[in-house]
Order: C-alpha cells, then sequence, then structure tokens
C-alpha cells in the first residue's frame, strides 16, 4: 500500500485529459500507476457544440453523452479510476465546497505526480481557473491543520500539460515524454470524441511535433533517442536530486 504508484489528473472538462495527457496516463498505467482523473464538469455547455447543434438537445442528455464518450476514452488509455464532479462548466463553479471535495480526493490518492492545465489561457478561463484550483487544492491538502487526522500530502510535481492554441498561452514546455509505445491507445481514445472530430488529426500532430522535440533534445543526430510521439509538459515546481544528468 505505502508504495503503490499513484497520479492524478485533474482536467476542467470532459475531454481535456485525452488530448492533453493520454498518452502519459496510458504509459503510466502500463508501468503499474493507478492514474485517476477527475473531470470538474463534463464540457456540456462550452465544448459540445456538435451535440447542440442537434435537434431537442437537452442539457442531462448532452452531459450524458459526454460522459459516456470520457468513460469510453478513459477505458481505452486504462484508466484506474474516473470522477466526474459535476461542477458546471462556462463557467465551472469552484467554489469552497468544490475545493474541499478535490482536497479529499488528493489526499485519498495520494498522487506522486499531478497534472491540470496551463496557468494563462484566454481563450477559455475554465482552464486556467482549474490550474489555480489544483494549486490552492495541492496546498490545502498539505496543511497538517485541515482535517487533523488525515494523512497529509506530500510535495508531487505539478506538471502543466499542453494547452489549445499553444503560442497564446504563456506555456513553455520543460519535459518531453514519449508516447511512441502507447500511440494506439491515445488515438483510439482522441477517437471516442465523437463531438469533436475536427481535432482527431490536430492532436495527431501535435504528438509527432512533440516527438520531434524529443528527439532533438535528447541528442538529436548526436546520439538522440528515436522517438515517434512525445507529450511536452511544464513543471511548476523544482526537481531534488542526488546527482545532475
Ligand atoms: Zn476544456
Amino acid at each position: 500500500m505505502a508504495d503503490k504508484k499513484t497520479a492524478l489528473v485533474i482536467s476542467a472538462h470532459a475531454a481535456d485529459f485525452v488530448w492533453r495527457c493520454g498518452g502519459a496516463i496510458a504509459l503510466h498505467q502500463e508501468k503499474g500507476y493507478e492514474v485517476t482523473v477527475a473531470c470538474l464538469s463534463f464540457g456540456e455547455r462550452g465544448e459540445s457544440a456538435k451535440l447542440w447543434k442537434q435537434e431537442g438537445m437537452t442539457l442531462e442528455r448532452v452531459k450524458a453523452a459526454r460522459k459516456e464518450e470520457a468513460e469510453n476514452a478513459a477505458a481505452a488509455l486504462g484508466v484506474n479510476d474516473i470522477r466526474f464532479l459535476d461542477l458546471g462548466d462556462y463557467p465551472l463553479k469552484l467554489d469552497e465546497e468544490a475545493k474541499f471535495r478535490m482536497v479529499d480526493i488528493i489526499r485519498e490518492v495520494q498522487p506522486k505526480w499531478m497534472m491540470s492545465h496551463s496557468k494563462w489561457d484566454p481563450y477559455n478561463t475554465d482552464h486556467m481557473y482549474t490550474t489555480q484550483f489544483a494549486l490552492e487544492c495541492r496546498m490545502i491538502a498539505q496543511a497538517w491543520g485541515h482535517n487533523p487526522g488525515q494523512k497529509v500530502l506530500g510535495a508531487p510535481q505539478l506538471y502543466l500539460f499542453e494547452p489549445h492554441q499553444t503560442e497564446q498561452m504563456e506555456w513553455k514546455p520543460n519535459v518531453f515524454l514519449d508516447i511512441t509505445p502507447v500511440w494506439d491507445k491515445k488515438r483510439a481514445a482522441i477517437e471516442c470524441m465523437q463531438g469533436q472530430e475536427h481535432l482527431w488529426n490536430f492532436y495527431t500532430n501535435v504528438a509527432e511535433n512533440r516527438g520531434n522535440h524529443f528527439r532533438r533534445n535528447s541528442g538529436g543526430q548526436a546520439g538522440g533517442r528515436d522517438c515517434r510521439y512525445a507529450e511536452g509538459f511544464q513543471a511548476i515546481f523544482p526537481q531534488t536530486v542526488d546527482e545532475l544528468a
């Protein structure tokens, strides 16, 4: 139990985790991690345009459809556990009750690392407020005075996954993860997102481009590692090491 390797992804909307870190999820599941995905909302109002164009659509039907897609995608990635907090979207309602619910999840999961969105997203404030929310909940989960007696959180890294419209987001990757071994799982998860078919090839191209950055930063022509698909992340906190590499 003490050695259980766990990770937590905090996704503003139901599909975000698929495009942005589906490879990291599938890869770590294969490495023996138990990855929990917390979807703060279903993206029911803001990221479901294709469904809303259908005649007679209702909010509940959109939420149900988005939930099913996310569950199918999570299954394709081998996700250990997916939680839906149903906090509403556009805008997300990140009140104190929501924070304490998330802190409970963080303390229960005790993640070795966490993931969320970029710190800045002028196109989609739900995303950047989710990052603030993740940082705040991480901080509360570390506080010995919050629900004394519970196991407090250590200091898991918070990785910010790649946003849409990357260049506008003040997001700068400092970690590249080779996801080539699990690319087929990520693509299968992407194809579960029936409502956003226009993004399928876009995110395949992103993964190929990040694969190129992986090759360049692992040595390039001078002995770099081969890599066809990768994901980029921005780590927030310093690493603590015994030896520089
Ligand atoms: Zn989103």
